[in-house]
């Protein structure tokens, strides 16, 4: 077989290694080229359960159950002031084609590893090492890809090119389409500890989040193993700027401001460096053209509030390897054909953006909302990931109308929290 036979796959993050599986799945041949050697590091290690329907579609249920993952049950969120708590439990609110209660908690080093390998298995050739330096094209036409091999740059040619560079976003940057986000300017910063209080052991396995008492600010607490646990602290950018120190001290002065917080690492012990993230939210103005795509962080971020990362990187991969092989097999791969899944991507992505900033927009509506008979399966659904192919959705509608009368209102109890984000 040719090399223009393959499709290509830059990035062999969750949204390459997925991508190759559903291609494979489909008798599409595909290379992935990944410019890290793995295990490598990677932040964001809590999934939200639609993940599960994409393992058990592409056999790597059996890998996640058996590799030792933390199982995940729930949520559990802590307000900036008090102590106390309010969570979920994922069995509250069965979803389609996941036959079980819980998710993971992941170290991602291990997870991408092993989905990577998943790839392999199921027909992906995968080429570890080896970076990319950009997409070739004819015209306006991806035709092939240029890697550096060795020392050498090597020309690779492809049937299609698939964008999965995560943030490095490799040619969302060469096309020029990269857009900040106008609103969310986040940086955080994280580690993992040992001696972390977790709380009761009926919610020890959840993700706990923080609410901290500064702008956009919330922390997350994240088991890894038995004993390790990743914490990580994000505010908006402004925050860390005005306190002009180190990551350190930054992380530091955020540990005492809320009390459960507090209680979490009061005899915390950092096992491991500090990582910062900063930059993240961005769109890129198109997902797809002739012959190329973009799938997870290489077309667009959001705010990891809701843990949402993977579960967007591995369903555009599946959405994506969709329409890619209904086109191949049309001979049509034009910007076109492709863009019935920028639309679907676009559809999703954006009521995961409508919710977050609606959520940041006035913090206590979320408290209100999951704690509400009427609303909390419609946040259920949300936090549980299912975002795609919806044609209203209701909840959403609810919490801008409620938004809606705390800004009218001169003496609303909430009045005070309306932070300026534009809902
Ligand atoms: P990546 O995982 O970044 O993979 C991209 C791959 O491409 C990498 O392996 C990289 O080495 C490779 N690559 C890059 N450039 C090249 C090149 N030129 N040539 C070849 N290979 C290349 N998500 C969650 O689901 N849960 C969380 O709890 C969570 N927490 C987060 C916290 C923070 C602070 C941030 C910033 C993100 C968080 N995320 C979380 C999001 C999550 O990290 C990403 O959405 C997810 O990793 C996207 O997967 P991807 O495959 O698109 O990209």
């Amino acid at each position: 077989m040719s090399g223009e036979d393959r499709v290509i796959i830059i990035g062999g993050g969750p949204a390459g290694s997925t991508m190759g599986c559903y291609l494979s799945k489909a008798g599409v041949p595909n290379t992935i080229i990944e410019s890290a050697v793995h295990p490598r590091p990677h932040v964001g290690e809590s999934l939200v359960t639609s993940t599960t329907r994409m393992f058990d579609e592409i056999g790597f249920l059996p890998t996640m159950e058996s590799e030792g993952f933390v199982k995940k049950f729930g949520a559990a969120w802590h307000p900036p002031q008090k102590t106390g708590t309010f969570g979920m439990e994922f069995r509250e609110f069965p979803q389609p084609g996941v036959h079980q209660d819980h998710s993971y908690h992941v170290d991602r080093a291990k997870f991408d590893m092993l989905l990577l390998k998943h790839a392999e298995k199921l027909g992906s050739t995968v080429i570890q090492g080896t970076p990319v330096n950009e997409v070739r094209f004819d015209g306006d036409r991806a035709v092939g890809v240029a890697a550096t091999v060795a020392g050498q740059k090597v020309n690779i040619p492809a049937r299609a090119v698939i964008d999965a560079s995560g943030r490095k976003t490799l040619l969302g940057r060469h096309l020029d389409l990269k857009e900040k986000d106008p609103v969310f300017d986040q940086f955080a910063v994280h580690a993992w500890f040992e001696n972390v209080d977790k709380g009761e052991a009926a919610d020890e396995d959840y993700i706990h989040i923080y609410f901290l008492p500064t702008k956009r600010g919330w922390a997350w607490q994240i088991p890894i193993t038995e004993t390790v646990t990743s914490i990580g602290v994000v505010a908006e950018r402004s925050v860390f700027k005005e306190m002009g120190g180190s990551v350190e001290a930054w992380f530091e002065s955020h540990l005492e401001s809320a009390p459960d917080f507090a209680r979490a690492m009061k005899n915390a012990r950092r096992v491991n460096d500090f990582k910062r993230e900063a930059d993240y939210s961005y769109a890129m103005t198109r997902f797809v053209g002739n012959g190329w795509m973009l799938v997870g962080d290489a077309a667009r971020f959001v705010d990891p509030i809701f843990s949402s990362g993977v579960s967007v990187a591995m369903s555009s991969a599946k959405f994506a390897s969709q329409t890619l092989v209904e086109g191949l097999a049309r001979g049509d791969i034009s910007e076109a054909a492709l863009t019935p899944y920028e639309t679907k991507l676009r559809g999703g992505v954006n009521v995961w953006y409508e919710f977050i900033s609606l959520y940041y927009r006035l913090l206590p509506l979320f408290t209100v909302f999951i704690n509400s008979k009427k609303h909390r399966q419609g946040v259920l659904e949300l936090l549980q990931g299912e975002v795609f192919d919806r044609e209203d959705v209701p909840v959403l509608d609810a919490m801008r109308k409620y938004i809606e009368t705390v800004e009218k209102s001169d003496s609303h109890v909430f009045k005070a929290y309306l932070d300026d984000v534009a809902a």
